[in-house]
C-alpha cells in the first residue's frame, strides 16, 4: 500500500506554485489534517487503518463534505461542490472494511492504496489545506516577575513590570513534510511561523506549534490573506525553510557519512582481499617477470567491479531532500509590549520588549547600549549593558 501514497507525495520545491493559487480566497475551518504520508522510517510503522479513517473524516470534512455514518461502518458522503466537480458525483458510500465481500453499488472500498485512497490522496495532495486560527490569550499574559523570568540582571535591580493591551497580530505557520533520503531515509514534519515582517518567528520539527491553545477562524478585522500576498509570504518560508534545511541536511549528512564509510570501508576490505588473492595465485603460476602482469587480468576486473561498487554504495548513501509543503495556517496571534524599569543607582532605565501572550512568554529584552538581545543585563559605570558589550 504504501506504493501506492509514495509515488506523488516527493515534490522537490514543494509545488507552492499550485499552493499560490489554491490558497486564495478559501477558509477552511478547522485544524489542519497532514495528508497521509508514505512512512519511510520503521519508526513510524505502517499507516494504521484508524488513523488512515480519522485522517480522510477530518479531510473530507476540511473539504466542506457532510460525512454521516452508514450501516456496518461505512460512511455516506455529500460531497463539497468542488470535489463533486472533481469526482463527477455528488455523494459516495466509503467502506472502510478490507473483508467486505461485496460493496453496494457505487461504493468505493477506501484504503490507503485503493483506487478510492488514491484519488482521496491525490487530491489532498494536490493542495495545501488551508485553515485560519486564532490563538487563546494566556491569563495571565505575561510572568508576574515580568522581564525577570527571561533576563537576568547584576548590580540592578528590576521595577514593576506593566503589561500593555493585548492585540492581533498576523502570523502565517507553514507545515512541510521533509524527506531525507539516502542510506535510511527519515520523514520529518517541520513548522514555521513567520511574522507580520515575514521574519521567522520559531520553527519546530513536529505537526504542531507547541503549548498554543487556539480556535478555528481568524481575530476581529483580520481578513484572510489573499492570492498574491499569501504567495509572497509562502516565498518568504521556503527561503527561511531552505536555510534551515542546509543546516539540517548538514546534521543528516554527518550521521549516515560514518554508516557509508563504514560500507565502503567494508567492500574494501573484500576486494583487497580478492585482489591479492588473485595476484598471489597467478605470481606462482607464472614464477618471476613479466608473467603476472601478462596474467593480471583477473586482479584487473576485481579491481573495475571493485570500482564499481563502491560507486554504487556512494550513490545509495547520497543525500537527497525532499521538500512538500501540504498546510497552511493563518494565525491571529495575541501580542502585547512589556515596560519594566531597571534602577541603576538613582538612575531608572525603561526597558520595552513585546510578549507572546498565547504563551505568556517575554521576548528577550534589547541591552539599552549596543541594541542586542539580552540574557543577561550588568551595571558598568552607572550604565546598563549586556556580557557582550560589557568591557
Ligand atoms: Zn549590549
Amino acid at each position: 500500500m504504501n506504493d501506492a501514497t509514495g509515488t506523488r507525495t516527493t515534490r522537490p520545491g514543494g509545488g507552492d506554485g499550485r499552493a499560490k493559487r489554491r490558497v486564495a480566497g478559501r477558509a477552511a475551518p478547522g485544524a489542519l489534517v497532514p495528508p497521509a504520508e508514505p512512512r519511510v522510517s520503521a519508526a513510524f510503522g505502517p499507516v494504521d487503518s484508524a488513523a488512515w479513517r480519522e485522517f480522510v473524516g477530518r479531510w473530507l470534512e476540511a473539504q466542506g463534505c457532510h460525512v454521516g455514518e452508514a450501516a456496518r461502518g461505512d460512511w455516506e458522503v455529500a460531497l463539497s461542490p468542488e470535489l463533486q466537480r472533481r469526482w463527477r458525483r455528488q455523494r459516495v458510500r466509503l467502506v472502510f472494511d478490507p473483508l467486505r465481500p461485496t460493496l453496494p453499488r457505487g461504493a468505493w472500498f477506501t484504503a490507503p492504496g485503493s483506487a478510492a485512497g488514491r484519488k482521496i490522496l491525490d487530491a489532498a495532495r494536490d493542495e495545501p489545506a488551508l485553515a485560519c486560527r486564532t490563538a487563546l490569550p494566556r491569563v495571565p499574559g505575561a510572568p508576574a516577575e515580568g522581564l525577570a523570568a527571561v533576563c537576568r540582571v547584576r548590580g540592578l535591580t528590576w521595577g514593576t513590570p506593566r503589561l500593555g493591551p493585548v492585540r492581533y497580530e498576523r502570523r502565517m505557520a507553514f507545515h512541510a513534510v521533509v524527506t531525507l533520503w539516502g542510506g535510511l531515509p527519515v520523514q520529518e514534519s517541520w513548522v514555521l511561523l513567520l511574522d507580520r515582517d515575514r521574519s521567522l518567528v520559531e520553527w519546530q520539527r513536529g505537526r504542531e506549534l507547541p503549548n498554543v491553545r487556539s480556535r478555528d477562524g481568524l481575530g476581529p478585522g483580520q481578513e484572510p490573506l489573499q492570492g498574491d500576498e499569501c504567495a509572497r509570504w509562502a516565498e518568504a518560508a521556503r527561503g527561511h525553510l531552505d536555510a534551515l534545511l542546509t543546516g539540517r541536511e548538514r546534521e543528516w549528512e554527518g550521521t549516515v557519512s560514518r554508516l557509508r564509510e563504514d560500507e565502503l570501508s567494508r567492500l574494501s576490505a573484500f576486494f583487497a582481499a580478492r585482489v591479492e588473492e588473485e595476484e598471489e595465485r597467478s605470481r606462482r603460476r607464472g614464477g618471476n617477470g613479466d608473467a603476472p602482469e601478462l596474467e593480471g587480468g583477473d586482479a584487473t576486473s576485481l579491481k573495475v567491479e571493485w570500482e564499481r561498487r563502491a560507486a554504487e554504495v556512494s550513490q545509495r548513501w547520497a543525500l537527497r531532500t525532499d521538500v512538500r509543503l501540504w498546510g497552511l495556517e493563518e494565525w491571529s496571534w495575541p501580542v502585547a509590549e512589556l515596560e519594566q524599569g531597571l534602577k541603576v543607582g538613582a538612575v531608572r532605565v525603561k526597558l520595552v520588549s513585546r510578549v507572546d501572550v498565547a504563551r505568556g512568554q517575554p521576548e528577550l529584552p534589547a541591552c539599552p547600549s549596543c541594541g542586542s538581545a539580552a540574557e543577561m543585563l550588568v551595571r558598568v559605570r552607572g550604565a546598563v549593558a549586556c556580557e557582550h558589550c560589557a568591557p
